[in-house]
């Protein structure tokens, strides 16, 4: 079938299951897609809608009005959930099947596709599952995530899964020195699985700075000398900015992730590979527990974040639970 060609060399498994499960009629009404972020799960979604609903007989054609509504996500037969704020809501699931009841009439296709279905508030998630459990004829679920751990066993129990295969970090390296990437292009492979996502940071002027910021971090916690909050003071552009903090904290974690490796001998693959001056001084300091302790420190900063907590506290308390001063206190 037309129209997958672009999937089929790094999802070849997925796309050729889907293609044949279509064509022998045999499409369920609920899957998960999951897949690191930036790894084309919208675009495959897309194109699922587009097999039902392309109206060439040169399926799928990409061109026709549905395959252009369909991208433009203008489609009534396709109809699109994203969290509002921090999470999916339950009344966004009502409309949902609002919507979808009245056109229940119509025989054509119709596709729901939630993007970060893991953020399903908890009655969102229980809306869903009625729906799920007396799915409409000729109507497909499509559910994006990260990671399918994170949605509710029994929404898990009634799709099918289909797993993204992963983009090796290598090839990602090779795509960025292909369009002149290189200073950064071991940072970004760590950073997205997709490109461009990464070349829009490399092309963002504050992505150097960003990454300036973490070695300048490390240095501060390293010599002691001068409290990392002042990263904070001299740099408000930066964290005023929800982006950019939490680019902040992905580095941070990518580059005690480096370190780590030193720790345990494996000098190779480094993301942070052209600073691996400041690495070898960190891993000369930080014990493995030491790192294994800041990653966690950050990662409940990214989570206090994204529950919108203040910002100047939230790094406050970072760089002092990093400093060790308030070593296993459990912010609220
Ligand atoms: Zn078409």
């Amino acid at each position: 079938m037309h129209g997958w060609e672009r999937f089929l060399e790094d999802q070849s498994k997925i796309t050729r299951f889907i293609v044949n499960s279509y064509l022998k009629n045999r499409l369920v009404h609920a899957y998960i897609l999951e897949g690191a972020k930036g790894i084309g799960k919208l675009s495959f979604a897309k194109n699922f809608a587009k097999m039902l609903l392309c109206e060439s007989d040169d399926r799928i054609c990409g061109s026709c009005r549905s395959c252009q509504l369909i991208e433009s996500e203008k489609h009534v037969n396709v109809y699109m959930i994203r969290p509002e704020g921090n999470s999916i809501k339950k009344e966004q699931i009502q409309a949902l099947q609002a919507e979808f009841s009245k056109k229940a009439a119509e025989n054509a296709p119709k596709v729901y596709i939630i993007e970060d279905a893991e953020k399903m508030s908890v009655s969102a998630a229980n809306s869903l599952l009625k729906f799920l459990e007396e799915p409409m004829k000729n109507t497909y679920a499509l559910l994006l995530t990260e990671n399918k751990e994170m949605l509710l066993p029994t929404i898990r129990s009634r799709a099918v899964v289909l797993t993204f295969t992963p983009m090796s970090r290598e090839k990602l390296i090779e795509q960025y020195k292909s369009v002149g990437i290189h200073q950064y292009a071991s940072i970004l492979a760590s950073l997205t699985q997709s490109l461009n996502e990464g070349i829009r940071w490399s092309e963002s002027e504050q992505f150097s700075s960003v990454v300036s910021l973490v070695l300048k971090t490390e240095e501060c916690l390293l010599k002691m000398k001068m409290d990392p909050s002042i990263i904070l003071i001299q740099n408000p552009e930066i964290f005023k900015n929800r982006e950019f903090q939490l680019l902040y904290l992905n580095l941070l974690i990518i580059y005690y992730k480096d370190v780590l490796k030193i720790k345990l001998g494996k000098n190779d693959d480094l993301s942070f590979e052209a600073y691996k001056t400041s690495l070898c001084e960190s891993s000369e300091v930080n014990t493995i527990s030491d790192c294994l302790r800041k990653i966690q420190i950050i990662l409940d900063t990214e989570k206090r974040l994204r529950a919108n907590a203040n910002v100047v506290l939230c790094f406050d308390q970072l760089f002092l639970r990093m400093k060790g001063g308030i070593e296993g206190c459990n912010m609220p």
